[in-house]
């Protein structure tokens, strides 16, 4: 499988990383939108959120009790924003689900 964000996973390719346990990484995000931006990924492939299922709820609450963790040690004390795009009208661009997180300037809505 030539997943982008497994060979981060297993130190193929180089990531900024800020967080890493048995079940999840956090990297800031390569183009960041945000003064902070990072992902939050599991280490277990899945491609997609519409592929989630009843085995990986605690991963992915996992995954949101990290993204607020981190977001706290990064400054994030006024609020941050986090998004899970899934698919094509979701935006997805990489097909390993990830957790944004951005923060340190004021989010607008609705997203583009
Ligand atoms: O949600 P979506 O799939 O569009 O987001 C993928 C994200 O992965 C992008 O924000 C992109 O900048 C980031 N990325 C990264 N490091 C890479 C490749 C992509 O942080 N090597």
């Amino acid at each position: 499988m030539d997943c982008l964000f497994c060979k981060i996973v297993e130190g193929k390719i180089p990531a900024s990383k800020i967080y890493e346990d048995d079940q999840v990484i956090a990297f800031n995000d390569i183009n960041p939108q945000a003064p902070v931006h990072f992902l939050v990924i599991p280490k277990r492939h899945i491609a997609c959120i519409s592929d989630l299922t009843t085995d990986d709820r605690a991963l992915v609450g996992h995954m949101i009790f990290i993204a607020q963790q981190v977001a706290a040690e990064q400054g994030c004390d006024n609020g941050f924003r986090t998004v899970f795009n899934c698919n094509q009208d979701g935006g997805q661009t990489v097909y390993h689900i990830h957790l944004h997180v951005l923060g340190k300037r004021q989010m607008t809505w609705p997203p583009g």
